[in-house]
């Protein structure tokens, strides 16, 4: 089967991959780079949270989360040991802590989970005190109470993108960046020149790319720092409950940390506000003063492909499969969704011969 993937970001290659491992043939079109693709992908923290996210995400994402979480560990021992480069995917859990003024927060978070989770709740959650916190983050000396999140998980996304684009070299995918493409049934046509390359099957993920043909689709923008100190690290990736800014910081292998993010209704994709800057780097203070010597060495701007529910989708007409939404859960529910594609275009992905 000839396929075409429009969308070399975080769905698109990750379509691509496990389509071309079930024996399709597949081409796969970017519109900007794909050594580092402008999508959200690139922008996003890497973060795998299902119930972080769960409070105020549609319980699908969740179940989503959890399927990702199980095919996760898989795909990225068959990318480590293709690719001879770790992922650094950690299951190392993620922890969300209060200051003492801010505690009712906490509380309410923990009555959140236990609300939607029920007993379950139990399981994946342990409340820490002040020793507890420090037993596990040495660098938070100064919180009175937090909350442990066994099950949450984080990788590399980056060197994934990277790594994932090696494996398509490797295994003859067509790579064709710098390509904006629209997609039709059964073909797709070059913006530039408006020729028209038929398939058998077209597959759209173009996320924002695709707003013109998917409705419904809104770009949610998101603005991060990453930030560079020698006098924090930590071992997972860290929220902040706080009753103005929400936060989170996530320790990278390269020694940067990612903290996020803004969450702006709004397309504009201009670079990131002073007024965002000053509050990340408020809240970032409030979670370790150290912070105040880091350097920001990279600041990132995005939209995140959301639908009204805020559930990502897959739709299928003959000969073109359309797969978006993944909003602010791309890591989280990606494996899940590919899972969904590969149905649509009638392969099997848990290929044996890897
Ligand atoms: C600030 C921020 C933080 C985030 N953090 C997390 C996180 O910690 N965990 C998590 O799970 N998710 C996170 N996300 C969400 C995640 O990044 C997205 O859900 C995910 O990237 C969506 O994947 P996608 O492939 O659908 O879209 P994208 O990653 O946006 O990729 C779409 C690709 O399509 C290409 N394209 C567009 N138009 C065309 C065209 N006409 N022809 C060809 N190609 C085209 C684009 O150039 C792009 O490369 C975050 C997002 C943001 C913005």
């Amino acid at each position: 089967m000839r396929i075409a993937i429009a969308g070399g970001g975080l769905l698109g290659r990750l379509s691509a991959w496990r389509l071309v491992l079930a024996g399709a043939e597949v081409t796969l079109f970017e519109a900007g780079s794909l050594a580092r693709p402008a999508g959200a992908c690139w922008t996003a923290a890497g973060m795998i949270s299902p119930l972080t996210e769960l409070i105020h995400s549609p319980y699908e994402v969740y179940r989503m989360g959890l399927e990702s979480l199980q095919l996760w560990p898989r795909w990225i021992d068959v990318l480590e040991r293709a690719s001879g480069q770790p992922l650094h995917f950690r299951r190392n859990g993620s922890m969300v802590v209060a200051h003492q003024c801010d505690a009712a927060q906490l509380d309410q978070f923990q009555r959140d989970l236990q609300r939607t989770l029920g007993s379950a709740a139990t399981k994946e959650m342990t409340p820490l005190d002040a020793a507890g916190v420090s037993a596990l983050e040495p660098d938070l000396q100064h919180f009175s109470r937090g909350v442990y999140l066994r099950n949450e998980a984080d990788l590399d996304n980056r060197r994934l993108l990277g790594v994932l684009l090696d494996e398509l070299r490797r295994l003859g995918v067509g790579l064709v960046d710098e390509t904006a493409v629209d997609c039709e049934p059964h073909a797709v046509v070059l913006h530039k020149g408006g020729e028209r390359r038929t398939f058998d099957l077209v597959i759209d993920c173009r996320g924002m790319g695709a707003k013109a043909q998917a409705r419904n689709l809104r770009g949610v923008r998101g603005e991060v720092m990453v930030v560079e100190t020698s006098e924090v690290s930590f071992q997972r990736p860290v929220r902040l409950m706080h009753p103005r800014y929400k936060l989170y910081a996530v320790p990278k292998p390269d020694g940067t940390t990612v903290i996020g993010a803004t969450e702006i209704e709004s397309e504009d994709l201009s670079p990131i506000s002073l007024r965002s800057t000053m509050e990340l780097s408020s809240a970032l203070y409030a979670l370790h003063p150290a912070f105040a010597e880091s350097r920001i060495v990279e600041t990132s701007v995005n939209l995140r492909p959301a639908t009204p529910d805020n559930l990502p989708f897959v739709r299928i007409v003959e000969g073109l499969v359309q797969a978006n939404g993944l909003y602010r859960h791309g890591y989280l529910c990606g494996p899940a969704l590919v899972r969904r594609v590969a149905e649509a275009a009638g392969l099997v992905t848990e290929v044996t011969t890897e």
